[in-house]
């Protein structure tokens, strides 16, 4: 059977970034047509969301419903010395952003954020795979989906929003996917019941600890669960022999101040693995298409940035899409301009990723000092404050000279260390050090 279909704007996804492009389209008075391949509610990892999340959750008219479900999350804590940590709290930020963010089952949250685009006039459809896309410019969109029952859908658009997350539906289509060339990592992750939280108001803090091969984050969550996760190099994860859970479990007492707080922890339901997820693709907007979310890039979770800037794209989207439909002839100017803005968040994000494993970013984070403000900026950082705040910008920039010049002063240290070292064994090694009796 097959079913033909209409519309003015096809979003390709359910998830945070296809609800958010649906909901703000609609909105404008398009008819859009929002297909998702699962059906909600479905698990689906990134719960942990940051305050610049909040006026985004406002816009959609969704921010009691999100607080309900939610966990107050005041800040992110780092593990500082002698088995202390070191929260950064949102309230410290510089400018404008909330003084909070919420932890969320991810089953809930998209539930709501699909249900308020339908609630919306958007026609949302679950179970309802995308097969193929083909694009001849504006006005020219052509799919096929799939919805479970077998039943063939073609559907005529005139513009597409690519929100399918890691799938990337055009991304594979058109072979613009690429691995990211300098940053790899893979994930194990698992919800675990019994796990020790912080104390006050510490308690719906993200906690990240740090191991040899990576990185690990809990969660707190709803109902006594907490979300723990190890992110590592996919060579350590191939690496497991035996069951996903004693691999989490033996991963995670490699870090003996997160296993302190594991003593009475019971894994509660699936241990889920992912393999190397950092990717870019070459493009993110062409004629009559544009991508939103992880469609295009994801990098790596430790900031947590992932639902931020998907919802994020998802609303600049909707605008370029809405101002293309009423004037053809802006569409390059204002795709190079969304092209520009995504990079340039997504760029802030990985500079600190690609290096956050190492002993001095890792020194940085367990000591920050407030020189210049410099702390408050990387708190806005933390809070997804990233794209249109200058003075931030300015602190990011800051933040890099200080990083460069710790670099340099640790590899001059260890340097001079080595050479010292050297000497020493030379002198030994030569008996210059012991006082030879001549008799
Ligand atoms: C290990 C790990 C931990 C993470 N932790 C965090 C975190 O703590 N905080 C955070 O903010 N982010 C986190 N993230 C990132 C976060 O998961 C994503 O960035 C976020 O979900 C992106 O939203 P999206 O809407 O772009 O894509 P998704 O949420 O993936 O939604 C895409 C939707 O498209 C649907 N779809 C795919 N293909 C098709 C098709 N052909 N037809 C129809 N539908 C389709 C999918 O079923 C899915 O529902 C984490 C990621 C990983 C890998």
């Amino acid at each position: 059977m097959q079913e033909a279909l209409q519309c003015d704007v096809l979003v390709i996804g359910g998830g945070p970034a296809g609800s958010t492009a649906a909901t703000l389209l609609a909105r404008k008075g398009w008819q859009v047509l929002q297909l998702e391949k699962d059906s909600h509610p479905r698990f689906h990892i990134g719960e942990s969301l940051l305050p610049c999340n909040l006026p985004i959750l406002e816009q959609l008219g969704v921010l009691d419903e999100i607080e309900a479900i939610g966990v107050r999350k005041l800040g992110a804590d780092f593990p500082a010395t002698e088995g202390r940590y070191q929260t950064f709290h949102f309230a410290r930020a510089l400018g404008q952003s909330p003084d909070h963010a919420f932890q969320v089952k991810r089953e809930e949250f998209d539930r709501i954020l699909f249900e308020n685009a339908r609630a919306n006039g958007v026609d949302a459809r679950e179970r309802t795979c995308v097969t193929s896309v083909s694009i001849d410019g504006p006005g020219s969109v052509q799919a096929r989906a799939r919805e479970a029952s077998g039943t063939e859908l073609s559907i005529k658009a005139r513009y597409l929003v690519d929100a399918s997350g890691r799938d990337t539906v055009l991304g594979r289509q058109f072979r613009l996917k690429r691995k990211n060339a300098v940053h790899q990592s893979a994930a194990i992750f698992a919800h675990f019941e019994s796990v020790e939280r912080r104390d006050g108001e510490d308690a719906g803090n993200i906690s990240i600890y740090h191991f040899e091969q990576g990185w690990c984050w809990f969660i707190p969550l709803r109902d006594g669960l907490m979300s723990i996760g190890c992110v590592c190099w996919p060579e350590f994860l191939k690496q497991r022999k035996g069951s996903n859970e004693a691999f989490l479990m033996q991963t995670l007492q490699r870090m003996p101040e997160a296993w302190s707080r594991m003593q009475a922890a019971r894994i509660r339901g699936e241990v889920r693995v992912t393999g190397n997820y950092s990717y870019t693709c070459s493009r993110m907007c062409g004629p009559g298409w544009i991508m939103a979310g992880d469609a295009w890039a994801f990098v790596d979770p430790v900031f947590s940035s992932g639902v931020y800037l998907a919802m994020h794209s998802g609303t600049a989207a909707a605008a370029l899409v809405d101002a293309c439909l009423r004037d053809g002839a802006s569409e390059k100017r204002l795709q190079r301009a969304y092209d520009r803005r995504i990079r340039r968040g997504v760029r802030v994000f990985s500079w600190f990723i690609y290096r956050f494993n190492s002993p001095v970013m890792r020194g940085l984070f367990a000591n920050p000092r407030n020189h210049w403000r410099v702390e408050e900026g990387l708190v806005s950082m933390l809070a997804g404050d990233v794209f249109d705040n200058a003075p931030v910008m300015r602190r990011m920039r800051l933040f890099k000279l200080i990083y460069a010049v710790t670099s340099l002063l640790s590899w001059a240290r260890w340097r001079s260390e080595r050479v010292a070292r050297r000497r020493q064994a030379r002198i030994e090694f030569s008996g210059g050090s012991t006082p030879v009796d001549p008799a």
